[in-house]
């Protein structure tokens, strides 16, 4: 390859940190669901950057939220008020149902925050001893990568060399009900969990884990917090995937698609009982609730109620899985997900798949090694889908 695409990668390989192992595409230009290389090649998007641009890539209403509010202001610091944070509290609190939120900017940064949250609530509210807090998260977990969200992670290769750990942390195996009651003790201020495991490979926990998990929560004093970061907002069918079970949890994580793809913010939600514990200098982010991540969100949302994002994932994600059900090929050892969120495990590695179906115009990405993950943005039209298919049966048939 001599072309600008080479060069593109060329200069990636030479100057960057090898943090990531990306497929040899360069997108130069994309719209809705369409990515464009330097060479004018186009590929339909199937990962979504992860799950952010679930209202499709540069949406004109979110666009147009940027432009106008970059021509007004961008940032001021919470040292003072800005005139889109009011607005952007209203609209989370009204999707959410709760009484506040806190904004920040990474999906990572919105889990520290809710682990901060979370303590300082175990020892104001419930009276844990002081630094006794404990927290159970789940086996196969991502929330991120800092020191905290490391801190939580079973994954080794997200640890290694990064010690020492964030103490205070539990870890039960995803979806059992008996090793969290087991965990419990009477230092337990939250159980943190992702309601579907992206990362771990679109894995859901089993039927019913969810309720009883709140019901024992809510038994023990402990605070229930789903990072929906990539489930949220769609992505699984229902606006949260908590609402598969009919839970709301004590505390909501928010990021990726709350800024449409467009801009980075993220945020914790809950109510007063719980958020109330943070006081001036608690906490906080030079960006966070600046004014431009904020009129992008709440474009970001109305986007998604106004186009029925959710409704359309839910219809198209079962229309997809019922049709990738039909490949018959012993190498497909699970097709499972919620809405269009929706992983194809392989019983061999998934990587040259994933090069394969972006030799033929698909983007995926595999996740931990055997799974393929599809995640169209999700303003993706049937006949969209229908042309996926014929791509996937392709190189999975
Ligand atoms: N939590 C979940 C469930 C995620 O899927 C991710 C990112 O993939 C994160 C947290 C971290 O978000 P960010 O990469 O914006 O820090």
């Amino acid at each position: 390859m001599n072309n600008e695409s080479a060069k593109v990668i060329n200069q990636t390989e030479k100057y960057g940190a090898k943090n990531y192992h990306p497929l040899p595409i360069v997108i130069s230009k994309a719209e809705g669901i369409w990515v464009e290389d330097p060479e004018g090649n186009t590929y339909l998007d199937m990962l979504s950057a992860y799950s952010a641009v679930n209202q499709g890539h540069r949406h004109p209403k979110i666009i147009q939220a940027l432009k106008s509010q970059a021509d007004r202001v961008t940032l001021t610091s919470r040292a003072f008020h800005n005139d889109q944070l009011g607005p952007w509290y209203e609209k989370i609190a009204q999707i959410t149902k709760k009484d506040m939120a806190l904004p920040m900017n990474t999906g990572a940064e919105a889990v520290e925050t809710a682990i901060k949250a979370v303590r300082r609530w175990g020892y104001q509210v419930k009276g844990i001893p002081d630094n006794q807090a404990e927290i159970i998260a789940c086996v196969g977990n991502f929330h991120g990568r800092t020191m905290t969200a490391v801190s939580l992670s079973s994954d080794e290769e997200y640890r290694k060399g990064f010690g020492p750990m964030l103490p205070g942390i539990k870890l039960i195996p995803y979806g059992d009900i008996e090793a969290l009651k087991s965990a419990i003790t009477p230092q337990t201020a939250g159980f943190l969990i992702e309601p579907i495991q992206g990362e771990a490979g679109i894995l859901l926990p089993p039927k019913g884990f969810l309720k009883e998990a709140y019901d024992l929560c809510k038994a023990n004093q402990v605070l229930f917090v789903a990072d929906e970061i990539q489930a949220g907002l769609g992505r699984s069918g229902k606006m949260f995937a908590c609402d598969w079970e009919d839970v709301i949890p004590d505390m909501y994580i928010l990021g990726k698609a709350l800024g449409g793809g467009v801009f980075p913010i993220s945020c914790v939600v809950a109510n007063r009982d719980i958020l109330g514990v943070f006081n001036p200098g608690s906490h906080g982010s030079t960006f966070g609730g600046n004014p431009l991540a904020c009129a992008v969100s709440i474009a970001s949302l109305e986007v998604i109620e106004e186009e029925n994002l959710v409704e359309r994932s839910l219809k198209l994600g079962e229309y997809f899985v019922e049709r990738l059900k039909q490949i018959k090929n012993p190498i497909i050892k699970d097709i499972r997900g919620r809405g269009l969120f929706i992983g194809v495990e392989l019983t061999e590695a998934a990587r040259p798949y994933c090069e394969r179906l972006k030799e033929n115009g698909l983007l995926c990405k595999e996740t931990h090694d055997t799974v393929i993950r599809f995640a169209p943005p999700l303003v993706i039209t049937e006949t969209e889908l229908d042309w996926a298919m014929e791509r996937i049966k392709r190189v999975l048939s």
